[in-house]
């Protein structure tokens, strides 16, 4: 689908932001070195609020289905999080699994955490079908980092059942020809069902990127079995 929203993207050690045209809210994707913001470990909340001044986030207990919670459900399981632009705050905290914003006219917002399990369960649907029943119109999204294909060995039974449900792009191979889930691809698929406007995407894979020191730039539970989760969070717009 080619883009009609322009996106501004700011990208700094902690956090890139990201607008999309002058709709309503602000996605902002944290990074490795903004540190573990889990909910319910000592000291994210500090850290949150250090990388994101202001109120505080909401989340849900994400167990990689497809169930989506409003904002004052907040706390209960869901993979999906949809509130209001002014002052919800709607997060959603992965490491390998992609996280998307999705933003709308009417400032209705959602957040949705898929990994390959909640993507084959709906959760980017679920969450653009709640986000409607609020009132949203056009919906636009901006995906967070996720894991590569290069870095992403898959089983090839499970890769047909990806497949099955959301076409031959999500077939992908790793860095040595191994069968892959490309799963960002399974997010665009997912999108262009739910008319979701993929309005940008991190293109950056959350096991193998570096920054330019060298570090790892996001948290990868694959690669390096980080307990650490890095964070997808809209906040009001200046
Ligand atoms: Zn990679």
């Amino acid at each position: 689908m080619p883009g009609n929203v322009n996106t501004t993207l700011e990208t700094g050690e902690l956090a890139c932001a990201i607008t999309a045209g002058d709709l309503p809210g602000k996605v902002m994707i944290t990074t490795r070195r903004a540190g573990d913001l889990r909910p319910g470990i000592r000291g994210t909340a500090a850290r949150r609020a250090s990388v994101v001044p202001g109120g505080a986030w909401r989340w849900t207990r994400q167990v990689h289905g497809a169930v989506v919670v409003t904002a004052e459900h907040a706390g209960d399981a869901g993979d999906g999080l949809i509130g209001r632009a002014a002052g919800a705050r709607p997060a959603m905290f992965a490491a390998d699994c992609a996280l998307l914003g999705i933003l709308s006219p009417q400032g209705i917002v959602g957040v949705a955490h898929a990994g390959w399990h909640g993507l084959c369960a709906g959760v980017i649907e679920e969450t653009a079908r709640a986000m409607r029943s609020f009132g949203a119109t056009t919906l636009s999204a901006v995906r967070g980092p996720c894991i590569g294909p290069e870095c992403y060995e898959f089983s090839p039974d499970d890769l047909d059942s990806v497949a099955r449900e959301y076409g031959p792009a999500v077939r992908g191979e790793t860095s040595v020809g191994r069968p892959a889930l490309d799963l960002a691809a399974g997010v665009r698929a997912a999108c262009d069902r739910a008319e979701i406007e993929l309005v940008h995407e991190v293109c950056s894979c959350t096991a193998c990127a570096r920054t330019a020191s060298g570090e790892p730039t996001w948290f990868s539970h694959r690669a390096r079995r980080d307990p650490g989760r890095h964070g997808l969070v809209i906040v009001e717009r200046q």
